[in-house]
C-alpha cells in the first residue's frame, strides 16, 4: 500500500530493533538485564496516585479545556516562578499529552516547509523526525566530545542560514547527561538573539542534576531571551509519571495559542485524571522528587567508577538525566568488531545485557546505558561486560 510521504520517510526508531531483541530473548527464557530504560524505575509518588483516585470519584472524567485545565496552568506558572524565578500568564502556557507531544505541536506550529532547526548531536531520537513530520529540515552540529558534547557559540553562529527558525537546546542531556553552564547559555543566547532565531528549551531532566552542577534556563538570563524562547519541560521523568503523559510548553503567547488550536483539533485535551495528579505533583511536597534524584546520583556515582575500568572504555562522568555514554570504539576494535553497533549486538546475544548504540543519536562511537535500574543490575551488567571483553581481546 503506498502510505503518505511524511511517514515513509521517517527513520525507525534506533533503540526499537535492539528492545525487541532482548524482548525476545527474555521471552525465552534468557536472563536479559535491559539498560535501554527511558523512565524512572520508581512508582509514581502515593500522594499523586491519590490524588488521581479523588479526581476520578469527584467525576473530573470529562474533557478539559483544549490547553489543560486553569488551575494545572496555575501549578505549572507556580512552579516556574519557583524553581527559576521566571513570570507566565496563562496564556503563555499550553499542557500537552507528554513533553514529546508538546515538542511535536511546537514544530508543527512554527516551521514551514524547508525551515531550518539546527539540532546539535548527539540528539534525543524524535528531535529529527518531529522536525521533517513539519517539513522543517534538521540541520547538525556536532556538539564534540573533547568540549562535552556540547555546542560552541561559534558552531552555533557557522550553521545559521537565512531559513533557520530555531536551535534545540537540551540541558541536562539524554543521550549524554551533559549540562550547559549559565555562561555557555548567555554566549549561545547572543548568537540567538543577534540572528533573531527561537530557543526551543528541552529542561525535562531539570530536577535530575548532580554533584556541583546546576540546572539553569536559557529564558532565566534576560527578558529579551525569555522571549525567544519556548520552554519545555513535563513531570515524566520527575516526578516518575512516564505513563501519565503530561508535559507542557510555556513561552511567546501568539506560539501557545497555535498549539493550543492545533491541540484541541488532534487531542482535545490531555488526559483530564492525569492533569488533577499533575496538580498534586507540583503542588504537594517535592521530597520524592528530591529523594529519587538521590538515588540516582548514588547509582552513577557508583556505576561510572566502574565503567571507566572497562578496556577501552572512555566515559565522561554525567552532570544530569540517568544515562552515561561512553565512546565505546575502542572496546568494539579490542574485541574484533568493526563498529559499535556490532559489539552491542554482541554483548546482546552473548552476555544479555541490552544497550543502546549511540549511532541512533548520531554518535556511532557512543553506547547509552541508563542507570534507571538498581544498582545489583547495573552492576551485574558491568560485570557482564568485563567478562565479554575478556573473553574476545
Ligand atoms: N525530551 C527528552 C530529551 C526525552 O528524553 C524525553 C523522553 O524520553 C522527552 C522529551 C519526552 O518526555 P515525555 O514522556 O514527557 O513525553
Amino acid at each position: 500500500m503506498k502510505l503518505a510521504k511524511r511517514v515513509s520517510a521517517l527513520t525507525p526508531s534506533s533503540t526499537l530493533a535492539i528492545t525487541a531483541k532482548a524482548k525476545e530473548l527474555k521471552a525465552a527464557g534468557h536472563d536479559v538485564i535491559g539498560l535501554g530504560a527511558g523512565e524512572p524505575d520508581f512508582n509514581t509518588p502515593q500522594h499523586i496516585l491519590e490524588a488521581a483516585v479523588t479526581a476520578m470519584n469527584d467525576g473530573q472524567t470529562k474533557y478539559t479545556p483544549a490547553g489543560g485545565l486553569a488551575p494545572l496552568k496555575e501549578a505549572v506558572i507556580e512552579k516556574f516562578k519557583r524553581d527559576q524565578g521566571l513570570t507566565y500568564s496563562p496564556s503563555e502556557i499550553i499542557v500537552c499529552t507528554g513533553a514529546k507531544h508538546a515538542l511535536y505541536t511546537l514544530f508543527q506550529v512554527l516551521l514551514d516547509e524547508g525551515d531550518e532547526v539546527i539540532i546539535p548531536t548527539p540528539y534525543w531520537v524524535s528531535y529529527p523526525e518531529q522536525v521533517k513530520l513539519a517539513e522543517g529540515t534538521p540541520v547538525f552540529v556536532e556538539g564534540s566530545e573533547n568540549n562535552e558534547f556540547k555546542i560552541t557559540p561559534e558552531q552555533l553562529e557557522a550553521a545559521i542560514t537565512a531559513k533557520t527558525k530555531a536551535v534545540i537546546i537540551n540541558s541536562p542531556s539524554n543521550p549524554t547527561g551533559m549540562i550547559y553552564t549559565r555562561e555557555e547559555l548567555q554566549a549561545l543566547g547572543e548568537v540567538c538573539l543577534k540572528h533573531d532565531i527561537f530557543i526551543v528549551s528541552d529542561e525535562i531532566y531539570e530536577k535530575l542534576v548532580y554533584g556541583q552542577n546546576e540546572h539553569v534556563s536559557i529564558a532565566q538570563l534576560s527578558p529579551a531571551l525569555k522571549e525567544k524562547t519556548i520552554i519545555i519541560n513535563g513531570v515524566s521523568k520527575s516526578h516518575s509519571m512516564t505513563g501519565w503523559r503530561i508535559g507542557y510548553a510555556a513561552g511567546d503567547a501568539t506560539v501557545i495559542k497555535a498549539m493550543t488550536n492545533l491541540a484541541s483539533h488532534s487531542t482535545s485535551n490531555p488526559t483530564s485524571i492525569a492533569q488533577y495528579a499533575t496538580i498534586a505533583a507540583y503542588n504537594g511536597t517535592q521530597e520524592p522528587v528530591e529523594m529519587m534524584r538521590q538515588a540516582f546520583e548514588e547509582r552513577l556515582n557508583v556505576i561510572h567508577e566502574k565503567l571507566i575500568n572497562i578496556p577501552g572504555f572512555s566515559c565522561l562522568k554525567p552532570q544530569g538525566a540517568f544515562y552515561l555514554f561512553p565512546n565505546a570504539i575502542e572496546a568494539a576494535k579490542l574485541t574484533g568488531f568493526d563498529t559499535v553497533d556490532a559489539w552491542v549486538e554482541a554483548i546482546l546475544e552473548e552476555e544479555k545485557v541490552a544497550l543502546v548504540p549511540g549511532s541512533g543519536f548520531g554518535s556511532p562511537e557512543n553506547v547509552r546505558l541508563s542507570y534507571a535500574t538498581s544498582l545489583d543490575l547495573l552492576e551485574k551488567a558491568v560485570e557482564r561486560i568485563h567478562s565479554f571483553m575478556t573473553r574476545h581481546m
